[in-house]
């Protein structure tokens, strides 16, 4: 351990001073654990033979009832930036790490069991979680990955056998609900809020700032020598890389604390995430976030740049980079945003150059008639580049993603889909060929709230089938799947029932 630790180690809630994690044991009670999903390609990153799963302990020590051979189980301390505000020591609550993992190809992968138990950083919670989130979590970690975008991974999900109690926010009635601990896996889960709570804290503890921001380099980064400043550069446009890749899916995080913020510029912490349905700007599946939406989709590449300056003044406070640099930090962060944004929507629409004009409209247009994002870039690569087809035919392609749109609408999108067509004559590109690269941007499959939400419900009924098939389904989110063409359908009218598709911050 190259870090400072807490020279204390039991669980009791309190402010660990002076240390980067503190030992704890899993202590979730468990009655019978079942393994109920789990990931073959992330057994495949740790070099974990697939028959392991069938091991008679492993619901054990996955569930963290037995301790794993070797392992030397600590939780973080980190703090955070909640909704805006300095809210201090957080850290892991529900989560401990067991231990990292060296591949064959020497990546360090770290093993966290989320729900296993209390630590000092629970604070007035109860260190664990309930199946409906867990399997969310768990699902949308491995949809994510197969998306393409850099996201914490998870290894398996297994059952306590044991209930939880939740007070549920849109009845204020507790719920007793069946309790489960995810295995999530990283290269490492140190984020913005690992450097800010040293940093707030001042004093001696600048320089735990300053040994922690060694240890990710030379850990994490280590193509970088040392340098603060090129490091903070990166971290922000990794970050940046990071938000326009969800912009580009639809996928809005809910809860974008400087501590749900990975260093590494994955996506962590999957609570009341969404991915979007009818395109909105201002959705988000967070009602702790209501009616505020500081998180909403389109508040996500602000707030990213929000959480890179408190990231960046973290380190300045420790002497690490100066003003000027982490100015610099920040308009870099900005750059790449857009770059990366304007070439992510440039390949959704199939076009080589980024036509701003053509890209407002669009999303207005979306925005107005509340237009399936998903499915609508994918319909669109049916349209051809042939400017001969006649107006009234123009949205034939677009039949199945337009619905009740009235006389004005269809003029607005017709006249949208002719400025679209000229772009694509001018791109020069074959329409086979546009299409599959458009394809191959445009997921058909994304894990839609109201899919996780079936899933969720058969389980609690004992059911894991739907939780393993949707999971399937979304390993090939760009590939047509013509027998789970299901899994790419609009949310039921249930889903909107109040409470169904609701999310809150605690779970
Ligand atoms: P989140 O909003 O999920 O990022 O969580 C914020 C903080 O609350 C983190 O420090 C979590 O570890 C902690 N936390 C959330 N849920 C629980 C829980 N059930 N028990 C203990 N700590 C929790
Ligand atoms: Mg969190
Ligand atoms: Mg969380």
């Amino acid at each position: 351990r190259e870090l400072p630790g807490d020279p204390i180690s039991d669980s009791i809630p309190r402010q660990v001073f002076h240390a980067c994690y503190t030992k704890v044991l899993p202590s979730a009670e468990v009655e019978n654990p079942k393994l109920v999903a789990w990931s073959d390609s992330v057994a495949d990153l740790l070099d974990l033979d697939p028959k392991e799963f069938e091991r008679p302990d492993f619901p054990l020590k996955f569930s963290g009832a037995s301790p794993l051979a070797g392992a030397v189980p600590y939780a973080q301390c980190y703090g955070g930036h909640q909704f805006g505000t300095w809210a201090g020591q957080l850290g892991d609550g529900r989560a401990i790490t067991l231990g990292e993992i060296m591949n064959s190809k020497l990546e360090r992968w770290e093993l966290q069991l989320k729900g296993a138990g209390k630590t000092p950083y629970s604070r007035f919670a109860d260190g664990l979680a309930v199946l409906r989130s867990s399997i969310r979590e768990y699902l949308c970690s491995e949809a994510m990955h197969f998306l393409g975008i850099p996201t914490t991974r998870a290894l398996c999900l297994v059952t306590t056998g044991k209930f939880v109690t939740r007070d549920m926010f849109y009845d204020g009635n507790p719920k007793d609900e069946p309790g489960a601990v995810v295995c999530r896996v990283s290269q490492s889960f140190l984020r913005f809020g690992s450097f800010q709570i040293h940093a707030s804290r001042g004093g001696e503890d600048l320089g735990i700032v300053r040994s922690l921001a060694d240890y990710a380099i030379r850990h994490h980064f280590p193509h970088i020598e040392n340098m603060s400043k090129t490091w903070t550069v990166e971290i922000a446009e990794r970050t940046a890389s990071l938000v326009a890749r969800w912009q580009g899916v639809g996928f809005t995080h809910g809860v974008l604390n400087t501590d749900n913020m990975s260093i590494l510029g994955l996506t962590i912490d999957y609570g009341p995430f969404g991915f979007l349905d009818a395109f909105d700007p201002s959705y988000t599946p967070n009602v702790t976030d209501l009616p505020g939406r500081r998180y909403c989709f389109a508040n996500q590449p602000d707030i990213g740049l929000w959480n890179i300056a408190q990231f960046a003044s973290t380190l300045m406070t420790a002497n690490l980079i100066s003003d000027q640099e982490a100015n610099y930090a920040m308009e870099r962060y900005g750059a790449k945003f857009m770059d990366d944004y304007q070439a992510i929507l440039s390949q959704k629409l199939g076009l080589q150059k980024y036509n701003k004009q053509l890209v407002n409209k669009l999303l207005s247009n979306l925005a107005v008639d509340k237009v399936d994002y998903t499915n609508f870039f994918r319909a669109l690569s049916n349209i051809k580049a042939d400017p001969s087809v006649p107006g009234d035919e123009l949205l034939v392609p677009l039949k199945a993603v337009l619905l009740d749109i009235g006389k004005e609408r269809k003029e607005a999108w017709t006249s949208w889909v002719q400025s679209y067509i000229q772009e694509l004559v001018a791109s020069g590109i074959s329409d086979e060929e546009r299409k599959a690269s458009m394809n191959s941007v445009n997921p058909k499959y994304v894990l839609r709230n109201y899919l996780c939400q079936s899933a969720i419900d058969a389980a609690e009924m004992g059911d894991f089938e739907e939780v393993r098939r949707l999971l399937k389904v979304m390993e090939r989110p760009y590939d047509e799947q013509p027998r789970m063409e299901k899994y790419a359908r609009l949310p039921p009218a249930w889903a909107y029932r109040p409470g169904v598709c609701m999310l809150s911050c605690s779970s």
